[in-house]
């Protein structure tokens, strides 16, 4: 059930020769970390529906004919992931408000011969932080770090789609997260937070200025690739968590990542990224088959006893 495929089988209908028959897949290069094969196959058995979710490697030379050949081959639909998130934007042939703003796709619908494009990682986050602690993003304070890259745009702009009460951005190349800030500087122009410090910033990944800004959040989303490996460097100096913070790992691949020990260690409430990667998941089918996603069976799939 979790074997790799690849863009030549999906062209020469072996997909649909499967059974049950492939449709619906993520792909990704590489692609064989990812998890989202286990809580999709549970939440299709659970529906009834006869479909397998497969991992199609697929190369970015590869991508645009890749997604071109859904339709032929019978698919639902597809997730995209690292790195033709933003070449599906540009491959399908409509995309809803919030992918075209965080400028990249990870859900696909085949509806005929059309594809039209979603992405469900925003969202996806802003059901992971409510359930994991029991608190809106609108009513927070975010400061998030990795705002230069895909994950960290897509996040973001959640964050200004939720007018969350302040968005600190930061990025190791600064200028992005000031480019990033630019565009979304139209929605916190409000008066609605009344403090010393404004609404939006950006700022580098520097010692001091991560400091002083810490002072105003209350949740530290990590949206860097950083402590995808246990020998990786740490983000922040452990003496700058505290205890009133929530810490928000999007990675999740190595369990608890050094920042969320240490933000543990300071006595922070800590959360990883499996939860953002279910609640994704979730959303993708229920924009596939438009009804709710068994969330308990893919929950326990993702983490099985
Ligand atoms: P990306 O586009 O390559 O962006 C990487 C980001 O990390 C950039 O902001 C980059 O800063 C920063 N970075 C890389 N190395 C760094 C270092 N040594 N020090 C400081 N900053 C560094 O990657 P992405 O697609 O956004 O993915 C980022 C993370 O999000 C990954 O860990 C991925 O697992 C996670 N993610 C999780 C989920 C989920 O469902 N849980 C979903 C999507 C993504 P520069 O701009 O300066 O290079």
């Amino acid at each position: 059930m979790n074997d790799i495929f690849s863009t030549q089988d999906l062209i020469e209908g072996k997909l649909s020769a499967l059974t049950p028959p492939a449709r619906l897949a993520v792909m990704g290069d590489p692609v064989a970390h990812s998890k989202s094969p286990d809580f999709h196959n549970a939440a299709l058995q659970a529906a009834g529906i006869e479909a397998r979710y497969v991992k199609i490697h697929v190369k970015p030379e590869e991508f645009p004919t890749a997604l071109r050949a859904l339709p032929e081959a019978g698919f639902f639909g597809t997730n995209v992931t690292i790195p033709h998130k933003a070449a599906a934007l540009a491959g399908v042939d409509e995309a809803d408000d919030y992918a075209q703003q965080s400028g990249a796709v990870n859900t696909v619908v085949v509806d005929g011969d059309r594809l039209c494009g979603f992405n469900t990682d925003g969202p996806g986050l802003l059901r992971a932080i409510r359930e994991e602690f029991s608190v809106d993003l609108r009513d927070l304070r975010v400061m998030l770090l990795g705002a230069g890259g895909g994950a960290g745009r897509a996040i973001a702009v959640q964050c200004a789609m939720e007018n969350c009460e302040r968005l600190v951005l930061v990025n190791r190349t600064v200028s992005k997260a000031q480019s990033l800030a630019e565009e979304l500087s139209s929605r916190f122009r409000s008066d609605r937070l009344l403090g010393p410090v404004d609404r939006l910033q950006a700022i580098p990944l520097e010692v001091d200025r991560l400091r002083e800004q810490l002072a105003f959040t209350d949740l530290v989303i990590n949206a860097t690739s950083l402590g995808m490996k246990r020998s990786d460097p740490p983000l922040l100096p452990p003496g700058l968590l505290t205890a009133n913070l929530m810490v928000y790992d999007t990675v999740y691949a190595t369990g608890a990542s050094r920042l969320l020990e240490d933000a543990a260690a300071a006595g922070a409430r800590v959360a990883n990224g499996l939860s953002m990667l279910l609640h994704q998941g979730a959303l993708s089918f229920e924009i596939w088959f438009n009804r709710p996603a068994p969330l308990s069976v893919m929950r326990t799939a993702l983490h099985p006893a």
